[in-house]
């Protein structure tokens, strides 16, 4: 079957409490055979997303920080049209704002005593909350679009929502945190930043399918031909309707093998 998958990484391709995708690993062979295009779609930084993009042998290019930005490898045809910057193999284009703009606004004082950022944050501090080990912490620091923060009082959520608003800048929420980004700016339009230039490629031409785990991925889910919800340990799946929409049995990874496999098979 001829697709493309926009998927997110973390409890939607990866385990949401060990970080563990060795199950996935024969079947991204096999996507990488079939030449269908991969796209990994998270709220990760370019510089955690570029180890595990190495790791699984992928070749296409990626989104990064909820839609912020896209990282086109260089050798990618995409890569010939694009002025982004280029980084560690890759052409680095800003979809969003800049970091420094949202971290204004973090440190404003209309947010004092609201919201804690990553960027107030030591690198052990955000190992300790996210279970990541100290180096990969650091990676997830290298904020370039957009800025995780963590609430003070949880009955503050609507009023940050607000105060963002006036700043030129959204909310989004993930597994472990809440995003602060620019305005319009999201994992689905980023997708269709993405399909755009996939169909002036040719490619793209069957379904398109888009996985993921939370609420920061409904956009993506909402724009694809087929959604895939996966399920977090012990929880329900996230509400969500879609016309043609999957919720697979299992979490991440073994969820995302057995709804990738039904899909090719079908
Ligand atoms: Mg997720």
């Amino acid at each position: 079957m001829s697709m493309i998958i926009f998927t997110d990484i973390d409890a939607t391709l990866i385990g949401h409490d060990d970080y563990r995708y060795e199950e996935i690993r024969p079947l991204m062979r096999r996507l990488i055979e079939h030449r269908i295009p991969v796209v990994l779609v998270s709220s990760k930084t370019f510089a955690e997303t570029v180890p595990l993009h190495r790791e699984l042998g992928l070749t296409e290019p990626f989104i990064v920080e909820n839609g912020g930005g896209i990282a086109i490898p260089e050798g990618h045809p995409m890569a010939a049209e694009s002025d982004g910057r280029e980084q560690n193999g890759f052409l680095l284009e800003p979809l969003g704002v800049p970091y420094a703009t949202i971290r204004r606004f973090v440190v404003s004082r209309r947010m004092k005593g609201k919201i804690t950022g990553f960027g107030d944050l030591t690198v052990s501090e955000v190992a300790r909350l996210t279970g990541l080990s100290e180096g990969a912490a650091a990676a997830a620091k290298e904020r370039l679009f957009s800025e995780p923060f963590l609430l003070k009082d949880r009955d503050d959520l609507e009023f940050v929502i607000g105060q963002a608003s006036e700043a030129g800048l959204a909310v989004t929420t993930g597994g472990r945190f809440h995003h602060l980004i620019g305005a319009g700016i999201d994992k689905g339009s980023a997708m269709g930043t993405m399909l755009e230039r996939y169909h002036r490629y040719g490619v793209g031409a069957g379904p398109v399918i888009a996985l993921g785990d939370g609420p920061n991925d409904l956009p993506m889910l909402a724009r694809a031909d087929i959604a895939v919800l996966i399920p977090r340990p012990g929880m329900a799946h996230e509400p969500f309707e879609h016309p043609r929409l999957m919720r697979a049995e299992h979490p991440a990874p073994r969820g995302w093998r057995e709804s990738v496999e039904i899909l090719m098979d079908n």
